[in-house]
């Protein structure tokens, strides 16, 4: 399928085919496709200084605004911004500072980190190391070492009660390692490449709770959750916790150009007091990508989107709901416009084509359909999206 332009939630390949875009490509869209406020941001940025290297004691204005910005919007605690190109390398920087400033401490031996099964960080050494999905592991041994995976989050784990199983889990496995041995816990709010799965609601203030009582960092990876998907800037907010860093990408440029970055808690500043990080990818703090983002901001906050994304996300659930009647589907979850379709059988993979011969994108991730649209995306276009998916499900059984 070749795309040649964008609209809204609306994209045409190169035959001049309309589909309604229920994922934003790989999440990264929060403001829709053809936005002339990004192309003018980039333009006028371009031709006022295109790009400077951010190494030794360069900067550039674009990047502190955006830092300061994310700052602001950003829960409690949070002082530093490390700007990347995307999404593994934040995983990468966030997962290499955890243990400097460990290191920096005295504890080179707190080297630990803690990840979960159904968990993506990305395709980078350490990333890919701490991501819980054996298929994309497969063929690259041996990663990155010191990763200890956890159980999926949600699953066999249903129910009242549900966190008391994945807390002693958490606890278990703390006292069988040594608390002293754990730099960080690496999570996503809510799975995205694992299926879009939230986890029950006190999940993450009790593990919070737990990790600080421990001296081990929390590493919240919202790069899909950020900017508005689940009807806040960040979901460390929707699910009440104030994480040592939180790693954005995607969401943050709405795509339009690659750009990243690592929001960096006092607890690690503390932990690294000034010890220098040799760390660095040539493009990061792209002044183009950073006014692109601060644009991108703007329209999020002028347009109202995130109070939008959990409107339609609660239409969208309602809507999908009734396919748990089916036997071939096992849930129907989600939250704010970020939804998953688990089937027990049946094949994800045909109704992502089917839907798409209708003119929908969305997209088969292992056994779930993962939704995700612009957060601007219409009430109308989001009721076919509804009606196309439930068609193609039930014939998927
Ligand atoms: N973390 C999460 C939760 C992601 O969904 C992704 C990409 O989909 C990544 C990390 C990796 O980001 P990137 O592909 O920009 O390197």
């Amino acid at each position: 399928m070749i795309l040649d332009r964008g609209q809204g939630a609306l994209v045409w390949d190169v035959e001049g085919r309309e589909y309604i875009d229920g994922t934003c490509g790989l999440w990264q869209c929060p403001v829709g496709h053809g936005r002339p406020e990004l192309a003018a941001a980039a333009s006028a940025q371009i031709g006022r200084l295109e790009f400077y290297s951010s190494f030794g004691d360069y900067s550039n204005e674009p990047s502190i605004r955006l830092a300061d910005r994310l700052l602001n919007l950003a829960p409690a605690g949070l002082e530093r911004v490390f700007f990347t190109n995307g999404g593994s390398e934040g995983n990468e920087t966030a997962i290499k500072l955890a243990r400097l400033a460990h290191r920096n401490n005295g504890e080179p031996e707190r080297n630990i980190v803690l990840a979960r099964v159904g968990g993506y960080h990305g395709m980078g050494s350490g990333s890919l190391a701490a991501t819980g999905i054996d298929r994309l592991r497969e063929g690259f041994g041996p990663l990155m070492p010191g990763i200890e995976f956890l159980g999926k989050p949600h699953g066999v784990v249903h129910g009242p009660g549900a966190t008391d199983v994945l807390i002693a889990e958490l606890e278990e496995r703390i006292a069988r390692i040594g608390p002293e041995r754990i730099a960080a816990f690496i999570g996503e709010p809510v799975l995205g490449v694992g299926g879009m799965v939230p986890p029950p609601a006190d999940y993450w203030p009790r593990v919070q709770e737990i990790l600080r009582r421990h001296g081990i960092l929390l590493i919240l990876d919202e790069i899909v959750t950020a900017f508005g998907r689940t009807g806040h800037w960040f979901a460390a907010e929707h699910f009440g916790v104030e994480p040592d860093m939180i790693v954005v990408a995607k969401g943050l440029s709405s795509g339009y150009i690659p750009m990243g970055a690592v929001l960096i808690g006092h607890r690690v500043l503390d932990l690294a007091d000034g010890a220098s990080f040799l760390h660095g990818f040539t493009y990061n703090g792209h002044p183009v990508g950073a006014a692109v983002s601060l644009a991108n901001l703007d329209i999020i906050e002028r347009e109202g989107l995130l109070d939008r994304a959990k409107l339609l996300g609660d239409r969208l659930l309602t809507a999908l709901k009734p396919l748990e009647e089916l036997d071939h589907v096992l849930e129907v979850r989600g939250v704010g416009l970020m939804l998953g379709v688990e089937f027990a059988s049946g094949d994800a993979a045909a109704v992502q084509s089917g839907a798409r011969a209708e003119g929908v994108i969305v997209r088969a991730s292992g056994t779930n359909i993962v939704l995700s649209p612009p957060l601007v995306i219409s009430e109308e276009q989001l009721d076919t999206l509804a009606r196309v998916l439930i068609r193609q499900v039930r014939a998927a059984g």
